[in-house]
């Protein structure tokens, strides 16, 4: 059997009117516009913040093309990746009868996602290298499995998947895999989005959150056959993405360069940080990161987060996640925050000597 976009469908999608908005009916040009009740004076902000927002973002997916490389019709946008996870799960897996694979440690709401949406999910852990686990995951998968959710760059792991492991899934598995690229711009591998042609059943996640620096605005990407954007679209709310983020990705968008030296100065910062870190003697292991964050497994982490936690620097305490016991998962700040962190770490190795 291979992949079919129509029988991975939920029926009730399959057949679904979806919501047709006054935008909808009516997208060309007009003088007069009295047909979706808006305030036709004007808004107390910006002018055109009276009317509701293009449904289908059509220029922000343009400009997106553009830089991206992958036809607008293979785009889908949503309120942060967060809606993109949940629109998959709604549109293609039934609840109570569906089940999805996760490769764990990883992002958290693929699962809460599929909890929310009372679908079944299994667990293939990574390998000790933090790579997938092919014979686990094959052995999971049944004729209810929709989704196999790879996120590579991996959060919280920092390491990006084999990509012939991710090959070998997407060629042997006919319902969705997706890979979740968060962090792709961080890493030297090259996106999955280029692999859309040759694969029916990959969809790609990026975002706006972290290396474009736009966590506020909640945008995220998927990119997939033209076949599963349109089955998104339908399900999706209609003005998901606002006007005001539509405006400022825009404007973003024009601004690649800007954004590229960042991920330059980051991931400096990133090689500069893992080769301080290793030199601090309760410091064990700082993991090989393709992302803008660092995974460290140390003595006592659970009492370093609560020292680091009293000097006001907050990190991710990962130490009660499988495969990342005694860890933390710092995120690569400013040079000033950084200094901040190894000072107060520094800090803490002379406590702990002055007391043993
Ligand atoms: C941060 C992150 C996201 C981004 O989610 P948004 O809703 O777009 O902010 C998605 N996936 C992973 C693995 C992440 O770490």
């Amino acid at each position: 059997m291979s992949f079919n976009i129509e029988n991975l469908t939920r029926e009730n999608i399959k057949s679904l009117t979806p919501y047709s908005s006054a935008r909808d009916e009516f997208s060309g040009e007009a003088k007069v516009f009295l047909d979706a009740n808006e305030n036709s004076i004007g808004s107390p902000l910006i002018k055109w913040y009276n009317r509701y927002p293009d449904p289908h973002q059509q220029k922000v997916k343009e400009a997106i093309s553009a830089v991206k490389s992958v036809p607008a019709e293979n785009i889908f946008l949503g309120n942060g990746s967060d809606e993109c996870i949940d629109l998959l799960y709604r549109c293609f897996c039934n609840p109570g009868k569906d089940n999805v694979v996760i490769c764990p440690p990883t992002y958290g709401m693929y699962e809460v996602s599929a909890n929310i949406n009372d679908v079944e999910v299994r667990r293939a852990p990574l390998l000790d290298d933090f790579q997938l686990d092919l014979v686990h995951l094959e052995n999971l998968v049944d004729e209810h499995t929709k989704i196999i959710w790879i996120c590579s760059p991996n959060n919280p792991t920092g390491n990006s998947m084999d990509r012939a492991d991710i090959e070998a899934v997407l060629n042997n598995f006919n319902g969705l895999v997706v890979v979740d690229e968060a962090y792709i711009n961080f890493s030297r591998h090259k996106s999955f989005t280029a692999e859309l042609i040759d694969y029916p059943n990959l969809v790609v996640l990026q975002t706006f959150s972290k290396a474009w620096g736009m966590a506020g605005l909640r945008l995220g990407m998927a990119f997939a056959s033209p076949e599963i954007i349109h089955t998104l679209n339908k399900v999706k709310p209609p003005y998901n993405i606002n006007q005001a983020t539509q405006d400022l990705a825009l404007k973003a968008l024009e601004e690649v360069g800007q954004v590229n030296d960042m991920i330059k100065e980051l991931v400096q910062m990133r090689v500069a940080l893992k080769g301080v870190f290793e030199k601090i003697p309760f410091i064990e292991k700082v993991y090989p990161s393709d992302a803008n964050f660092l995974l460290v497994k140390m003595k006592d982490a659970r009492k370093v987060y609560e020292f680091l936690l009293d000097r006001g620097i907050v990190v991710r305490d990962r130490s009660n996640v499988t495969l990342c016991e005694n860890c933390l998962r710092i995120t690569i700040g400013t040079e000033q925050e950084n200094t901040d962190l190894v000072d107060a770490l520094a800090d803490w190795h002379f406590n702990t000597l002055k007391s043993n």
